[in-house]
């Protein structure tokens, strides 16, 4: 992944705490917009997050069979930092990987 990236997420983090619940327990970078090859070309600050274990692999988390809520919101709440970012429409759907959520 890009460098530059991973290392302001690290900053952002506190060093790579769960960006969530601040814990440390097997913290790893989760990109927000993944699948479809689009994980690459969708990398950028404000698209990736560190989580801890259970907010990445865990029942609830991102990747877990409850996490369809959570990755939902995220994936929000990315879209609405675009749109904030002053990013038109056009803009946030390809940084979203081609779509818009709702
Ligand atoms: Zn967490
Ligand atoms: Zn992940």
């Amino acid at each position: 992944m890009n460098k530059k990236v991973y290392e302001e997420a690290l900053e952002r983090s506190d060093g790579g705490l769960c960006e969530i619940c601040t814990s440390h327990i097997g913290v790893e970078l989760h990109h927000i917009i993944y699948g479809n090859g689009k994980r690459k070309q969708c990398e950028r600050i404000e698209s990736v997050i560190f989580l801890c274990w259970d907010h990445h692999h865990g029942n609830e988390g991102i990747h877990g069979k409850n996490g369809h809520a959570l990755e939902l919101e995220l994936k929000l709440e990315l879209q609405l930092t675009y749109f904030d970012m002053g990013m038109n429409e056009d803009e946030v759907r390809k940084w979203m990987g081609g779509k818009l959520y709702d």
